[in-house]
């Protein structure tokens, strides 16, 4: 499809979007009352960017808090939401609520078509689903994507390391999806047990990444161990599932440099702005991605803040000629100080208000890293006040304490320990207190 052609279709569905929004959802008609705007002030997408408020997720939030569980986004008599989700930030900012329709679930379910296809993935291919199922949204519609495309899927997210290559050595793949840090823990495995993927799956075509950097010589080392193809993707929650994609050129390209994942973009509008300016991004500038979601039923999305920092590419960046923009791959970050431990958002705030509450700390640093085994691994570092009681047997249970403090709180396992002295960094701004080593360390 020509991008001129594409653009009218971008707009078509934009603009329908626009009505049906104001029409049934009374928290964003309200938004957009108090900026002074109607569906029909909307005559260009310039008109979009600069007069259609932005929403982001604490708005969501004081919403659902206000009008508990979906809030008044939801544009669907309750009895239509089949489906509901939960964000897996559990404490820090809050957890929020997605409702779906039937409709909603059948349009995320093609949401990973286009990246599979792009892929060479085909129906009847054998596809492993490494992340564990609970009540986020991601790896539930993941899988049913998989099933729906046509794979004969396992689901193995529960499964240790060791037992999920046992069960690819009994049926062997052609695909399967996990993260980089995961992708490097079951290198680390098939090295120590003497399996060469190359021999063991021989029909494996693609490895699918997602959320989380990583540097392109890496790409090429699990690239050439594996024998597939890297996968990057970028998803989204509130967007019902998959947002972009590399295409068959991959993560990077034969010189060496960064390759772009394509937005599906005739079934979701995504603007890259410059954050200060509010001006779209240009080819290799980096911005923030706002999401519009064309046709989401229960809880639609209008110009959603995602805080995800990334560099924008334009179609004409990408040899497969395909109209769609898109950002580059490998770079995803934040501006916020939101933190993806093995899965789980965490906001730093969330382990400031246990570990700075407990009246014998003083300070601490947080490191996240990979350790040799390849796991992903988060430690905190305790420095405790002048004066603390210091002996040894009491030390170790206020750590103790605090370790079990944080799982509760946050699902998220720690490694709590004392600083040895000088090894505590302070800092004026607080986000510094953590530490990320892991796209290093990968
Ligand atoms: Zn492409």
């Amino acid at each position: 499809m020509p991008r001129a052609e594409l653009d009218a279709l971008r707009w078509r569905r934009l603009r329908a979007t626009l009505e049906r929004t104001y029409a049934s959802s009374a928290f964003y008609r309200a938004r957009m009352q108090r900026a002074g705007v109607t569906p029909d002030d909307i005559r260009t997408p310039e008109d979009f960017r600069r007069r259609v408020p932005t929403v982001d997720k604490l708005d969501v939030l004081a919403d659902q808090r206000e009008r508990p569980p979906f809030g008044s986004v939801v544009a669907v008599p309750d009895a239509l939401v089949e489906y509901c989700f939960l964000t897996s930030g559990t404490s820090g900012k809050g957890q929020e609520v997605h409702a779906y329709t039937a409709a909603d679930v059948a349009e995320s379910l093609t949401s990973w078509a286009a990246s599979l296809h792009w892929a060479g993935v085909m129906p009847g291919d054998t596809a492993y689903h490494m992340v564990p199922i609970g009540v986020t949204a991601g790896p539930v519609t993941l899988l049913s994507a998989f099933q729906q495309y046509g794979l004969r899927t396992f689901a193995v997210g529960n499964m240790e390391g060791e037992a999920r290559l046992e069960m690819m050595q009994r049926f062997p793949p052609h695909f399967f999806s996990t993260g980089p840090v995961y992708l490097r823990r079951l290198t680390t495995i098939c090295r120590e047990q003497g399996i060469d993927p190359r021999r063991a799956f021989p029909a494996l075509k693609a490895i699918k990444l997602g959320s989380f950097g990583f540097d392109v010589p890496w790409a090429q080392e699990m690239e050439e161990f594996w024998g597939a193809k890297l996968i990057d993707t970028y998803a989204s929650t509130q967007c019902g599932g998959g947002i972009a994609s590399t295409c068959e050129h991959g993560t990077y390209l034969p010189d060496g440099q960064r390759g772009m994942m394509h937005f599906p973009e005739h079934k979701v509008y995504a603007e890259v702005l410059n954050p200060e300016t509010g001006e779209p991004a240009r080819e290799d500038e980096e911005g923030e991605v706002i999401l519009t979601a064309f046709g989401r039923e229960a809880m639609p999305i209008l110009r959603f803040r995602t805080d995800d920092k990334v560099i924008f590419k334009s179609h004409r960046q990408c040899a497969c000629g395909r109209p769609f923009d898109g950002i580059e791959a490998g770079t995803v970050s934040r501006y916020d100080t939101m933190l993806k431990i093995r899965g789980m958002n965490l906001w730093p705030e969330a382990i400031d208000a246990i570990v700075l509450a407990h009246p014998e700390v003083d300070e601490y640093n947080g490191r996240l890293g990979v350790a040799e085994n390849g796991r992903e691994v988060a430690r905190v570092l305790i420095e405790f006040k002048v004066g603390a009681p210091s002996d040894a047997a009491h030390r170790a249970r206020v750590l103790g304490e605090l370790r079990s403090k944080i799982k509760e709180n946050t699902g998220v396992g720690m490694e709590i320990s004392e600083a040895r002295p000088g090894e505590i960094e302070r800092f004026a701004y607080k986000e510094k207190r953590w530490k990320d080593q892991r796209r290093q360390q990968l």
